[in-house]
């Protein structure tokens, strides 16, 4: 069974360093100030947490149509069209999008090429302890465990799952 990364949302975000979150530090190769892992955070709130509001003012307030809404209904951020103007911070009712997420700083996270015999990671090491390890779990909706690629598993106490429990 292929080894997973897997990553405890809610320990990223409830930690803080000066008030931004910590998600470690990043080995990749060509950028030295790369955080690789804010990219995969954003992603998995907007993919676990949003509640893909059905007029979503987040996408109606963005003046550049930074965000669109992708045919699986999870709302997406074009970095290179966000202008970090935070309006869709502010116009999201739910406190689902964080000035400290969607800034238009892009990180790039390539896995450091992980393979069933690698170590511990850069990121694992420096981000808050237990928020990111290495797994061989599958999806698991009872432990609030979900596949965000091949790769990475998300725990997080989905939107989805929530409204099960209304
Ligand atoms: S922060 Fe970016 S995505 Fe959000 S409203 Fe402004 S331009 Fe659009
Ligand atoms: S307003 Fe907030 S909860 Fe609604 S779709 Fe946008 S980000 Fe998701």
């Amino acid at each position: 069974m292929r080894k997973k990364i897997l990553i405890d949302l809610a320990q990223f975000l409830g930690t803080s360093v000066n008030g931004e979150y910590n998600y470690g530090e990043c080995s990749y190769d060509f950028h030295p100030t790369n955080v690789g892992m804010k990219d995969i955070i954003e992603h998995a709130i907007l993919r676990f947490r949003c509640r893909r509001c059905e007029n979503a003012p987040c996408i109606s307030v963005c003046p550049t149509e930074a965000l669109e809404r992708r045919e699986d209904n999870v709302i997406r951020r074009a970095v290179n069209l966000c202008v970090s103007c935070q309006s869709c911070v502010v116009a999201c009712p739910f406190g689902t999008l964080s000035n400290r997420i969607i800034t238009n700083l892009k990180s790039v996270c390539d896995l450091c090429d992980f393979d069933d015999e690698s170590g511990e990671l850069r990121c694992m090491k420096t981000a808050p302890p237990g928020a990111i390890v290495f797994t061989d779990m599958e999806p698991n909706e009872q432990d609030h465990i979900y596949s965000l690629s091949d790769s990475i598993l998300i725990k997080d106490y989905a939107w989805e799952d929530l409204k099960k429990n209304e």
